[in-house]
């Protein structure tokens, strides 16, 4: 078994930070701001293009709280004489007088001359004479004010927020039938490389499944984008060209994997150098490094992303997802972690922020623990599969003994809660 040294650092002088990388692409990004209108049913999910703002109050009357009897309050005495009913969707009269009071159900309108309910469990009737033997202490009791959910002409939500479940809910509320949001965007994925078949076909020696497409079409799955899997690149200049030019058809972004290593049969970068450009950073990261960006034929931005699973899906989190953030002119959406308790001694050398997959659980004592997949490389896809977060690790960190706190980003923190 071979022993790490003691000094042994995984560090690069010329690697830049997942931060700078980001920066870096941002820069360079062309920002999108083409927008829809959609049916409030089907904008789940979506980003708001402007900000909502309510057409009416809600509720657009004042609505009993309660079932029971709505009243003046300066009224003298306990004692009052139902005069009618007002029930949800069904208003009674408007008037009342000195001593008079109208049944209401949870819902109805109070009569404009009312200001009071007491709910049905503290009076007691007899015909139509009411008697109040718990007298509420203030005006407006049990009454909701008009707009005392939404008032007219408030902001709901401003532009850029993700729209909810419970935005939704309200815009049904206030009537509201279209929202403005921005457009999908269209994102093509393409897999390079001579070894690589679709599920399906035989493997002959040599030759492994395409799994990168799937992955990262499944990563991007989401009401805000549009994802095509592209022609596949074989690894040849003119495969490569060709594939470039059907991938850039309709596309907002697009995404390969692979094929920009300096291997020899690694044409993408070369191509890409003739169609626009390529930055090729190392980033101080693991699995994951190097990651390449550019605008294919000056316009298109492409992310060549490395081959190997684990890295393919860790860049698009990091990197891509960002991207995308920032060409809808998004705020930026910085990554939520946790701290939870290693159950293993992991391995680590300083140099890179390190994201090795774990297993996230909830021990009898409700404290959170983190577990490793075991094998960490980057072609090790069961990791991935097995895990239901990173660990991460930071740049200077050696790893970490079992018992220690580390930090974890869970997988759904790469999405977005959609209540
Ligand atoms: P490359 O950067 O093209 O040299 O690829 C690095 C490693 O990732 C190689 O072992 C490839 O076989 C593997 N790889 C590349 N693309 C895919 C893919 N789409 N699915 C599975 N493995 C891939
Ligand atoms: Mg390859």
């Amino acid at each position: 078994m071979n022993s790490t040294p003691e000094n042994a650092t995984d560090a690069d002088p010329n690697a830049i930070t997942i931060e700078e990388a980001n920066a870096l692409i941002a820069s360079k990004l062309p920002i999108l701001d083409e927008f829809e209108s959609l049916p409030v049913n089907l904008a789940r999910g979506r980003y708001l293009s402007e900000d909502l703002i309510s057409p009416m109050p809600s509720p657009p009357f004042r609505a009993s709280a309660m079932d029971g009897y709505a009243y003046r309050f300066a009224d003298n005495g306990n004692q009052r004489q139902v005069i009618a009913d007002s029930f949800a969707g069904h208003p009674g009269p408007n008037q009342l007088s000195q001593g008079q009071c109208v049944r209401v159900t949870t819902g109805a309108k109070v009569p404009d001359e009312a200001d009071t309910v007491v709910q049905l469990e503290n009076v007691s009737i007899n015909e139509d004479q009411l008697t109040i033997q718990i007298a509420p202490t203030q005006p407006g009791h049990h009454v909701r004010d008009i707009g005392s959910d939404c008032r007219s002409g408030a902001c709901i939500a401003t532009a850029g927020t993700r729209i909810t479940a419970g935005i939704m809910g309200l815009c049904a509320a206030l009537g509201i039938q279209q929202l403005n949001v921005y457009r999908r965007i269209r994102i093509t994925v393409v897999s390079t490389g001579d070894e690589l078949k679709r599920s399906g076909d035989t493997l002959s020696e040599g030759q492994i499944y395409d799994a990168n497409t799937t992955l990262l079409a499944a990563l991007l799955t989401d009401p805000n984008f549009d994802v095509r899997l592209g022609e596949h690149m074989l690894d040849n200049p003119n495969s490569v060209n060709e594939a470039l030019t059907s991938a850039s058809v309709n596309a907002d972004f697009i995404m390969t994997t692979g094929g920009v290593s300096v291997g020899t049969h690694d044409h993408l970068r070369e191509v890409m150098e003739s169609r626009g450009g390529v930055e090729l950073w190392k980033v101080a990261m693991k699995p994951g490094r190097p990651l390449s960006f550019g605008l294919l034929d000056g316009k298109t931005p492409w992310f060549g992303l490395p081959g190997n699973p684990v890295s393919a899906a860790l860049t698009t989190l990091l990197f891509v997802f960002p991207a995308l953030r920032h060409s809808q002119q998004l705020p930026s959406a910085p990554l939520r972690t946790l701290s939870a308790t290693s159950l293993n001694n992991l391995r680590k050398l300083p140099g890179r922020v390190e994201f090795q997959r774990g297993v996230l659980a909830t021990d009898a004592d409700g404290n959170l623990t983190v577990s490793t997949t075991g094998l960490q490389d980057s072609h090790v896809l069961s990791s991935l599969a097995q895990a239901n977060c990173f660990i991460r690790l930071p740049v200077r960190s050696t790893g970490a003994i079992t018992g220690e706190s580390v930090t974890v980003v869970p997988y759904e923190f790469f999405g977005q809660a959609l209540i």
